[in-house]
C-alpha cells in the first residue's frame, strides 16, 4: 500500500515537473525513478531525440548506456526514429534488429529483455525499460498507453490554478467560448474512465449558453441541474472577468434530491391517505383538545376539521363514559404510549355512535413527557349492534327448551345448548361427542344421504328421528330441523334444532282421552235425558194403571158381598184404558218432540257442519288409519235446520262408518267419503264406507230403536238420526248395495223459495215458534 502511494507520488512529481516546465533532465529522472520501481524492471533510461545529430542521447542524472561502436560522427538512429513514428512500442529484440547506432549500444550494454516506449514530452524521446531476466514484459505496452494519456491531459493541468486543484469539489475552467481549459483532480475522478472530450456529458445541456451568460453579465449562476445516468449533479458557474474565464463547480446532489423527491412523494401519499380514508385521523393535545382532524370528521361526526380544531374532545363523549374513558386514556398513554378504546361519541345531530379509537402518544425526546396524541378512529356502531344481536340470540338459544346443536362444515359438533346437554347427557364443559354417537344408525345414514344436501339446497331439512343420550337411557323421539347457514368463505355451517316429541305425544294422548270421554258423556246425556223424559211422562199413567188394576182386582174378589162391584171394575178398566192411552200419547208426544220439538231452525253453513263433524271424529279415524274425504259441491243452496242436531246425525253416520271400516280393514289404510251435493229440490248428504256392508235381513231392522250388532252398541244412533232428519222435513236411509261397504244417505228439503213443498214451509213456521 505504501509502495503504491509512493509510486503515485513519483508519477505526480514527474507530471508536476512537466507541467511546471522544469529542466528536461529532472523530469526524465523523475520518470525513470517511477519506472524502475515497477515490478520486474531492472533499469530505465530516458533517451532524448537529438534533432541535429539524429541520435537518441541519454538525459538526466541516472546511469548511462555505454557508447556505441564506430565513428560517433557517422552514427544515426534515424531508422529507429522513423520506425517509432509508426509504433507506440518496440521490444528490445526488435530494436536491436534496427540498422541504427542505438542497436549497437544495446548490444554492448547486454540489454536483451525489455522495450522502448516513445514519448513526446517534454521533448520527443524514448523510455528504455530493461527487464530483469525472466520477468514478463507484457505490461510494457500498457505503460506506454498510460503515460501517453497522462501527457495528453497535461495541457489542462498545466494551466490550472492552485486554488482549482485544492478544491474538493469537481471543477472545470472554461474559455469564453466554453471549451474546457483545465480541470481539477476531483473533476478527474468524476470523469472516471471517460475521455476528456466527453466532459459535456457531465454538464448541463445548455452549459455553453450558461458560460457565455455568466461571463457576459458578470454574475454567478447557481444550482443548475445535470442528470448523469442515475446521478444528479448541481453546477455553479462563477465568472473570472479579469482572466476571461469561467469556473464551473459541481457537487453530487443525487442523494439529497432523491431524498427530497421521495419525501415529497411520501407527503403526497400521506395527504391522499388522510384525506380519503374513511377513518378519522386526529391529533390532540395531552388534555384532549383537537389540534387537527382529517376530513372524515364530516362524515363521522358532522363537523369539518376546521370546526374541531382547538375544541376539547370531552363534549363529544357520552356523559357516562366521559370521566372514566379520559382517565383510562391518560394513564395508559403515559404508561404504555399506546391504547385502544371503544366508546360512544355524539354526532353533531345528537345521536350516539360507537367508536373504536387507537391512540398513540408522541413524547418529548428528552423528558419523555407526552406532548401530543395521534388517534385513528373508526365507526363500529354496526359491529357493536350486530354483536349485541348475536349476544341476545345466544341467550335465546341458551334458554330454548328445544335441543340446539351447532355443527361446523366438517360435520363436527361445536356447541350444544343447555337443554341439549341435559337431554343428551353431555356434561357442561366436557368434550362434545361425534354427531353419529347421538343418533341411531338409520337416522344418521338418512342425515348423511339427504339432510346435508337438502339443507344446503333449501336452507332447511326436517325429519323425525330418535336421539340417543350418551350414557344410554331412553331414546328421545324428536322432530329435527337442520338449518344451513353460509359462512363468509362460502362454506356451510349447520344448526340442528330438535324438539322432544315425547311431551307432545303425551299431550295429544290426553286430548284424545278427553274427547273420548266427552263423546261418551254426550251419548249418556242424550240417553239419560231421553230415559228420564220417558220415565217422567210414563211413570204417572203407569202408576195410575197399577192403581186402578189393583182396585179393580179387589172389587172383583169382593164381588160376592158387593153387588155393585162390577160397575167399579168396569170403571177401573175404563180408567186403565184412559191412562194407557195417555201413556201412548206421551210416547207419541215424545216422538213428536224429537221430530218437531225445541229446534233452533236456521240457515245452515253446510261446510262448517261437515267440518265440525269430521273434526270431532278425526282422531278416532286417524287412529285406525282411516281418511275421511269431504267432497262438497261448489255453491251449495241454503237449507234450514238445527246445526247441533244435524251435526249429531253426521257424527252417528261417521262413527258407524269408522266402525265398519275398522271391522273390514283392521290393520290397513281405508277411506270414508262424505259427499254433499244439491238436487233440484233437496240437498243430499252421503256417507260411504269400505266396511262389510249391510245384509238384506239386517237392512229391515237398521232403523229400529235398540237394534245393534255390536257388543257395546246401544242401537239408538240410526233411529234417532232418522227422527231428527225427519224433524227437518228430510229423511235418512241406506242406499241399495253398491260395490263395497255401505252408503247412508240423508236429504234435506231446499227452502220453499227454492221450490220446496208447502208442508215443509209449515214445519218451518212451527220450528220458528
Ligand atoms: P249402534 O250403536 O249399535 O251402532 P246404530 O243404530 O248406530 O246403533 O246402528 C245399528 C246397527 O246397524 C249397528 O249395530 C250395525 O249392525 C248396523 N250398521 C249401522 N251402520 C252400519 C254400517 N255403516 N255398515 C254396516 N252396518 C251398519
Amino acid at each position: 500500500m505504501i509502495e503504491e502511494q509512493q509510486q503515485g507520488i513519483r508519477l505526480q512529481a514527474w507530471l508536476r515537473l512537466l507541467r511546471e516546465g522544469g529542466p528536461a533532465g529532472e523530469s526524465a529522472d523523475a520518470l525513470c525513478r517511477y519506472v524502475r520501481a515497477c515490478p520486474g524492471v531492472q533499469q530505465a533510461y530516458w533517451l532524448g531525440w537529438q534533432e541535429r545529430g539524429r541520435i537518441y542521447a541519454h538525459e538526466g542524472r541516472g546511469p548511462d548506456l555505454p557508447p556505441g561502436q564506430g565513428d560517433p560522427l557517422q552514427a544515426s538512429d534515424l531508422a529507429l526514429y522513423r520506425a517509432l513514428q509508426r509504433r507506440r512500442y518496440l521490444s528490445l529484440e526488435q530494436a536491436r534488429e534496427q540498422p541504427c547506432w542505438l542497436a549497437g549500444r544495446l548490444r554492448r550494454a547486454g540489454l536483451v529483455h525489455g522495450g522502448l516506449l516513445p514519448l513526446a514530452q517534454p521533448r520527443p524521446g524514448i523510455l528504455l525499460v530493461a527487464m530483469a531476466p525472466g520477468a514478463d514484459p507484457a505490461w510494457l505496452p500498457e505503460l506506454g498507453v498510460l503515460l501517453h494519456s497522462l501527457l495528453a491531459q497535461l495541457p489542462l493541468m498545466a494551466a490550472s490554478s492552485p486554488l482549482l486543484n485544492t478544491d474538493p469539489q469537481a471543477a472545470i475552467e472554461f474559455e469564453p467560448d466554453a471549451t474546457p481549459r483545465a480541470l481539477n483532480a476531483a473533476m478527474q475522478r468524476l470523469l472516471g474512465e471517460r475521455p476528456l472530450t466527453e466532459v459535456a456529458a457531465l454538464l448541463p445541456v445548455n452549459y455553453r449558453q450558461l458560460v457565455s451568460a455568466c461571463l457576459g453579465q458578470g454574475r454567478a449562476i447557481g444550482e443548475v441541474e445535470a442528470q448523469v445516468g442515475e446521478r444528479i449533479l448541481l453546477w455553479q458557474f462563477i465568472p473570472e472577468p479579469a482572466e476571461r474565464r469561467v469556473l464551473a463547480r459541481c457537487r453530487d446532489a443525487t442523494e439529497e434530491l432523491t431524498a427530497s423527491r421521495e419525501a415529497a412523494v411520501a407527503t403526497r401519499l400521506y395527504r391522499l391517505i388522510t384525506e380519503n380514508t374513511t377513518d378519522l385521523i386526529s391529533r390532540h393535545t395531552p388534555d384532549g383538545r383537537f389540534l387537527d382532524a382529517s376530513p372524515a370528521s364530516w362524515v363521522l361526526l358532522g363537523y369539518w376539521p376546521e370546526q374541531l380544531r382547538g375544541q376539547p374532545v370531552q363534549p363529544l363523549l357520552h356523559p357516562r363514559d366521559r370521566a372514566l374513558q379520559l382517565r383510562r386514556a391518560g394513564e395508559a398513554l403515559a404508561r404504555d404510549g399506546y391504547l385502544t378504546l371503544t366508546y360512544r361519541v355524539r354526532h353533531r345531530q345528537g345521536h350516539y355512535l360507537w367508536f373504536e379509537t387507537a391512540c398513540r402518544a408522541i413524547r418529548e425526546t428528552y423528558t419523555g413527557a407526552v406532548v401530543e396524541v395521534v388517534c385513528v378512529s373508526r365507526d363500529i356502531t354496526a359491529r357493536v349492534q350486530a354483536e349485541e344481536n348475536n349476544r341476545r340470540l345466544a341467550e335465546v338459544v341458551k334458554a330454548n327448551t328445544d335441543l340446539v346443536l351447532f355443527i361446523d362444515p366438517e360435520g363436527r359438533l361445536t356447541s350444544v345448548n343447555p337443554s341439549g346437554r341435559r337431554a343428551l347427557g353431555i356434561e357442561e364443559g366436557g368434550a362434545l361427542p361425534a354427531l353419529a354417537a347421538l343418533m341411531s344408525g338409520e337416522d344418521f345414514a338418512r342425515l348423511q344421504r339427504q339432510g346435508w344436501a337438502a339443507a344446503e339446497r333449501d336452507g332447511a331439512w326436517t325429519a323425525e328421528a330418535r336421539l340417543l343420550p350418551l350414557g344410554g337411557g331412553t331414546a328421545l323421539t324428536v322432530s329435527l330441523v337442520l338449518l344451513a347457514h353460509k359462512g363468509a368463505g362460502g362454506q356451510y355451517y349447520f344448526s340442528l334444532v330438535a324438539r322432544d316429541m315425547t311431551e307432545r305425544e303425551l299431550r295429544e294422548a290426553q286430548q284424545r282421552r278427553h274427547q273420548d270421554e266427552l263423546a261418551h258423556t254426550a251419548r249418556l246425556v242424550t240417553l239419560g235425558e231421553l230415559a228420564s223424559g220417558i220415565a217422567h211422562e210414563i211413570n204417572q199413567p203407569l202408576a195410575a194403571v197399577v192403581n186402578y188394576a189393583g182396585a179393580s182386582l179387589r172389587y172383583l174378589n169382593g164381588m160376592a158381598d158387593n153387588p155393585g162391584a162390577l160397575d167399579k171394575v168396569a170403571e177401573g178398566l175404563h180408567r186403565i184404558t184412559g191412562h194407557a192411552r195417555h201413556a201412548a200419547e206421551v210416547i207419541s208426544r215424545l216422538r213428536g218432540f224429537l221430530r218437531k220439538g225445541q229446534r233452533r231452525m236456521q240457515a245452515l253453513d253446510m261446510e262448517e257442519v261437515v267440518r265440525e263433524a269430521i273434526d270431532f271424529c278425526a282422531w278416532e279415524a286417524a287412529r285406525h288409519r282411516i281418511t275421511i274425504v269431504p267432497q262438497l259441491a261448489p255453491a251449495l243452496p241454503v237449507v234450514y235446520g238445527d246445526p247441533v242436531l244435524l251435526e249429531q246425525v253426521l257424527l252417528n253416520l261417521l262413527r258407524n262408518a269408522i266402525e265398519a271400516n275398522r271391522e273390514r280393514h283392521p290393520d290397513a289404510d281405508s277411506r270414508i267419503r262424505l259427499r254433499v251435493e244439491a238436487e233440484p229440490e233437496r240437498l243430499l248428504l252421503r256417507v260411504s264406507d269400505q266396511g262389510p256392508g249391510v245384509g238384506p235381513e239386517q237392512r229391515a231392522r237398521l232403523f229400529t230403536p235398540f237394534y245393534t250388532s255390536k257388543a257395546d252398541g246401544l242401537g239408538l244412533g240410526l233411529s234417532m238420526s232418522r227422527s231428527i232428519v225427519e224433524g227437518f222435513g228430510g229423511g235418512l236411509d241406506l242406499e241399495p248395495n253398491g260395490s263395497e261397504g255401505a252408503t247412508f244417505y240423508c236429504w234435506l228439503p231446499r227452502r220453499p223459495e227454492d221450490g220446496a213443498g208447502n208442508a215443509i214451509a209449515g214445519e218451518q213456521r212451527t220450528g220458528g215458534q
